[in-house]
This record gives C-alpha cells, structure tokens and sequence, in this order.
C-alpha cells in the first residue's frame, strides 16, 4: 500500500470517534468512511458517517475481495473498502482508520508499516457509563458491546501505543505527538 495508514482502535465507547476529529483537524489528514450493515442512526447520512450496504451487498464486495479488512461485530458487519482508502489519500501523507479491534489485527498483519493505536477507558465502569451516557444504542446493543469490550481490551498490548482516554486533552496530545513520530 502506498498510502500509509493510522489505525484508532479500541471498544466502543471509548471515546475513539472524538480522538479521530481531533487528530485529522491537529494533523489534516483524511479519513477512510467505512462500510457497514448496521441501520443508520438518526441524523447518520450514507456515505458520511458510513456507506450503508445490506449483508448481501457487503457479502458480495467481501467475496470480491473489495475489502482491506472486514469484521462481524455485535451483530453486524463493518470494513475498510480499498477504494475508499485509495481515493480519500489524494496525496496526503496517511489516511485514519477508526474500527474495531479484530479489523485492526487484519490491517497489523497485512499492512507492514500501519500505525496502531489503542484507545482504552480508564475504567471498566466508566466505558458502561459513556455507553449508556452517549444514548445512540439500545440496552441490548450496550450489553453487547461491553461483552465485545472486555475481549478487546485484553487484546490491548498487541497494538504499538495504548492511550488512556481519561482527560481527553491529555489523550489528543499524547496521540498526535505519537502519530506525527511515527508518519514517514
Ligand atoms: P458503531 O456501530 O458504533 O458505529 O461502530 C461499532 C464498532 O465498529 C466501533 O468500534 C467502530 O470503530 C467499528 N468500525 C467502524 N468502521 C469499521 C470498519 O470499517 N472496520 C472494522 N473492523 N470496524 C469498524
């Protein structure tokens, strides 16, 4: 890939998606807008936020070998589509990727100089309550998110640097400094 990438992982809730605004406005970089199975949320666009595809059009693509990564998560699919990679670089120096954990073991195995940072809460407690703070996802969907919670933050010491997303100004320095390190 000639594009490098800086990947944002970590459970859901974590504070991943404000981390993300943060570094792309500090660094101007692009970002990758990912696609997925699950409905858009109110006020969620198609291709903004997301592009929105039905499994069997995602399968599709999948089977077509469209995808830089893919991964089922709390029930539904999401992946990075090398298109999309390709056509947001445009000559910048690295495009983001912000996803789940098993996306991003796929990316470290596959892209040998990607930049992978895992965002983890300062607590166990604190991710519950930024779930069910932030109001986007039904009981349901935050029981399985923190079920998905619990086996990704086990996987946190096979990323390049941890950041621990308490106060969010130290976090945003603390990743800008780490990204703008690393940027070849
Ligand atoms: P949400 O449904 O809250 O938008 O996203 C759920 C999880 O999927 C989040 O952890 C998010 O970072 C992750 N995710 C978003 N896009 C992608 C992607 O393209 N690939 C993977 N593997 N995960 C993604």
């Amino acid at each position: 890939m000639v594009t490098q990438l800086v990947v944002i992982t970590g459970p859901s809730g974590v504070g991943k998606g404000t981390l993300k605004q943060r570094l792309l406005e500090e660094l101007q970089l692009p970002e990758s807008v990912s696609a997925t199975t699950r409905s858009p949320r109110e006020g969620e666009t198609n291709g903004v936020e997301y592009h929105f595809l039905s499994r069997e059009e995602f399968e599709k693509r999948r089977a077509s070998d469209q995808f830089l990564e893919s991964a089922e998560y709390a029930g539904n699919l999401y992946g990075t589509l090398r298109d999309e990679v390709e056509n947001r670089a445009d000559g910048a120096r690295a495009v983001v990727l912000e996803i789940e954990t098993r996306g991003a073991e796929q990316v470290r195995d596959r892209v040998s100089d990607a930049i992978l940072i895992f965002i983890s809460p300062p607590s166990p407690e604190e991710l519950r309550r930024r779930l069910v703070g932030r109001g986007t996802d039904s009981p349901e969907q935050i029981e399985r998110r923190l079920g998905e919670a619990e086996r990704e933050l086990s996987l946190q010491d096979e990323f390049d640097l941890v950041v621990i997303n308490d106060d969010l100004e130290s976090a945003v320095s603390e990743l800008v400094q780490a990204v703008r390190g690393k940027l070849r």
